[in-house]
């Protein structure tokens, strides 16, 4: 039997080993073969605008269709490898997408000298977001929040097959940046504030994209792009693409992680953070790109570039002073493609100058040419280019309903009920109202069918808003909707939005007012209209003023509220906060988040998600849960009286249940370790109710003392489990002491000897660790 496993696992290892041969060499005769031009424009990425019939580059005409003569001349003449993005910013159909690709496809493999097939890339965040029809997922954030990296891989394996139905085997997910700043306009794409839960989050991304085995020529796989590598959300002004400063220690111990678990489990690509740390833009960081991605964490695959950003080391940070010298710098640090993603002549002439000049060398230029070919033909894009939409029956089915559904089910966060006024009784006259009811676009966020998510609810209107959703559940003759606020809309889709997403107006203001006193109960729907990258920018985290006088002035009808709180990031509420009987977090759950949500007022679903972010109370007391000893200071001896407070509204890992979960017996099986030991951990939890929950327990662990002042505690492990009414499970974990390591000021990875806390839920176990 072992000999047979032995031969086995020999002819497996072999047949990877000639597989792995077979593609260099395919990789190898082609590249010997291709002219520096072709080379160069493998490197180079543009925007399906450039090459559509269209007034000029950065809008086509309706309906979308490739104009031939700029299609050639990018694929034929300049040899351009890969193309990205949608037309007029909005979501096309798969039949449409294929027949734009297929005949891309059939351009350059017919007509070019080399026949190398282009690789289309998109951004598909939640789902998707550029397909008519798609189905969506709550956003990342929403993800983290169910705490179930189930989650995480049902959203990804069913957008890679509806991605891939479209004919693109490229997607520029997931983002694996953390999102520990509640004023960034992309906190919403991430998930969550925590190094351990993205980590465990984004593998299962990775696995749902590309498979277990990374088998990406697989008809319903696709290649993943990690992003932004790496410290993008930390920005010092909390506004998009404007400088960090994160020491080394810092970046490698909490940013570093998450990109190096994905790297280890074979992401294919990674895109470039579009910022600046340290005073260095990535793009142009030889360190950050070469010593610690390549050398370091191996990684083999493409590095591509965010949004014109070899042009932004010359046009905004003024590292080059031309644009062809930001080229050479951006090639030098690591990239191996450039996000043009428009003036392609400049970037393709540019690099064949440089070239010529001697100032890039050509075993340079073939390292990331090998790196580009190597990912088509693993994409299996040589043998099968075409893509015809009939091959994928279960586009938008049923079943892929179902797994969204799930997810925005087990991701929406109950932050208060007050005298259990939820679930709401049957028979009541119920207002919904606020700016956030009766949208669709709202309830997904950015990046749904639309850059910025304002052509949302022009392709969803088949589901439910919260509104819908609601009278769906409670009988439309007990549900009334007045907006009380609205959001304006810009009403021609095809059209540059004429307002801000932050805009918003008094709509029936005292209509809801008169409404809510005839009523039992109040819904009352706020939160953000939706919003990306830097036009998301804020100037201040505390939630639209108006909204806050639509609570305060239904408050005074004395009728009880349920605030719904939808939005992309937490908004400060602490001055309205305590108008509400009950508060639920719906983040952006997407197209089922109505639905879901109205399961769980009316019962049917028992909430179970947690916060993926710390809830902040004020605007000057933003620190993430990990947060230093010296955060808290509240005396001093002698005559100073500090106030040196952290203020969450509600915490990290928080929320409510309709059930109610009591934890005991927290046990380890040791009281002192060894550096290479592991710590098995057990805790009994009892579902002390009468109604069937889940529950997510949670592994902190507190350094007590270190060298570096340490974190206040760090989230180790979780589990989520459903647990029967009365019943108690006994929950395990196993938590190698190698992993109570910290980064220390030589950038190296160290566990120091001492005590540290053990904690679940509010139970603790000291341990000590020794050499
Ligand atoms: C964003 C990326 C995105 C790219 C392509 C950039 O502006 O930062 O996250 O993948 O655009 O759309």
């Amino acid at each position: 039997m072992k000999k047979a496993l032995i031969v086995i696992f020999l002819i497996l290892s072999c047949s990877t080993e000639n597989n792995s041969d077979n593609l260099n060499s395919k990789v190898e005769k082609l590249i010997s073969k291709m002219s520096l031009k072709e080379k160069i424009g493998q490197m180079a990425q543009i925007n399906l605008t450039v090459i559509a019939k269209g007034p000029n580059k950065w809008s086509s005409f309706e309906p979308l269709e490739l104009d031939i003569e700029k299609t050639k001349k990018a694929i034929l003449e300049y040899k351009v490898g890969s193309i990205l993005n949608t037309t007029n910013n909005q979501a096309r159909s798969p039949e449409v997408w294929n027949k734009t690709i297929n005949q891309l496809q059939k351009i350059a493999i017919e007509e070019s000298e080399s026949k190398i097939p282009i690789i289309y890339g998109i951004d598909g965040i939640h789902g998707a977001t550029y397909t008519v029809g798609a189905t969506m997922f709550p956003q990342q954030i929403g993800t983290a929040a169910s705490w179930n990296p189930n989650n995480a891989f049902n959203m990804a394996k069913v957008s890679a097959y509806e991605i891939k139905a479209c004919g693109i085997p490229w997607n520029f997910s997931p983002v694996i940046d953390l999102g520990q700043d509640p004023r960034f306009p992309r906190q919403f794409e991430t998930f969550g504030e925590d190094p351990y839960l993205v980590s465990q989050m984004g593998d299962q991304m990775i696995i749902g994209y590309q498979g277990e085995k990374n088998q990406i020529s697989d008809s319903e796989k696709l290649a993943v792009s990690i992003k932004h590598f790496l410290g993008y959300q930390t920005t010092i002004s909390g506004k998009d693409r404007t400088p960090s400063y994160i020491p080394e220690h810092v970046l490698r111990e909490l940013h570093l992680a998450p990109f190096k678990s994905a790297i280890d489990l074979g992401a294919k690509t990674i895109m470039v953070n579009s910022g600046i740390i340290n005073g260095v833009p990535t793009h142009s960081d030889h360190y950050l790109l070469t010593e610690v991605l390549r050398n370091e964490l191996g990684f083999e695959g493409v590095v591509l570039t965010d949004w014109e950003d070899i042009n932004k080391l010359h046009d905004r940070d003024k590292v080059a002073s031309s644009r062809k010298d930001a080229i050479e710098i951006a090639i030098k640090a690591g990239v191996d493609m450039s996000m043009i993603p428009y003036d392609y002549e400049e970037f393709c002439d540019n690099l064949f100058e440089l070239v010529e000049e001697g100032r890039i060398s050509l075993s340079r230029i073939d390292k990331s040419v090998r790196r580009i070919l190597k990912l088509k033909f693993e994409l299996n894009l040589f043998e099968n280019p075409y893509t015809d939409f009939k091959d994928y029956p279960d586009f938008n089915s049923k079943e892929f309903e179902k797994l969204a559904y799930d997810s925005a089910a087990e991701s929406i966060t109950l932050l208060k009920n007050n005298n259990s006024i939820l679930p709401i009784k049957p028979g009541k006259k119920i207002l919904v109202t606020g700016p956030n009811a009766n949208s669709m676009r709202t309830l997904n966020g950015a990046w749904t069918y639309s850059w910025q998510g304002e052509k949302t609810d022009k392709f969803a209107e088949k589901y439910n808003t919260i509104y819908e959703a609601i009278s769906n559940n409670f009988g439309k003759n007990n549900v009334k909707h007045i907006p009380g606020i609205s959001y304006p809309v810009n009403q021609d889709y095809d059209k540059e939005p004429k307002f801000e997403y932050y805009d918003q107006y008094a709509d029936k203001f005292n209509e809801a007012l008169r409404e809510a006193r005839k009523s039992d109960i109040i819904i009352l729907c706020l939160g953000e209209n939706t919003y990306t990258e830097k036009p998301g920018d804020i100037n201040d985290l505390n939630l639209h003023p108006l909204q806050k006088k639509l609570a305060r002035e239904l408050a005074k009808t004395k009728k009880p509220i349920i605030l719904l709180l939808n939005s992309g990031r937490p908004r400060i509420i602490t001055d309205i906060e305590s108008l509400s009987s009950a508060t639920v977090n719906l983040y952006l759950p997407g197209n089922y988040g109505g639905d879901a949500l109205s399961d769980i007022l009316v019962g049917k679903v028992n909430p179970s998600g947690k916060l993926p972010y710390s809830y902040p109370s004020f605007v000057n007391s933003l620190v993430p849960y990990n947060y230093k000893p010296s955060d808290i200071q509240n005396n001093s001896q002698g005559g100073y009286n500090y106030v040196g407070e952290v203020n969450y509204l509600y915490p990290f890992g928080y929320g409510l249940s309709y059930s109610s979960f009591k934890y005991s017996n927290l046990e380890v099986d040791k009281n002192i370790y060894k550096i290479k030991d592991t710590i098995k951990i057990n805790v009994d939890v009892k579902n002390n109710s009468s109604i069937l929950g889940k529950e997510t327990i949670q592994l902190y662990s507190k350094d007590n003392y270190a060298t570096l002042t340490p974190d206040i505690k760090r989230l180790r492990r979780f589990k989520k489990i459903e647990i029967d009414p009365m019943e108690t499970i006994k929950v395990s974990f196993n938590l190698p002491v190698s992993e109570l390591s910290y980064i220390n000021l030589k950038n190296e990875t160290e566990v120091e000897p001492g005590t540290f806390d053990i904690m679940i839920s509010d139970i603790k176990k000291t341990i000590e660790i020794i050499d």
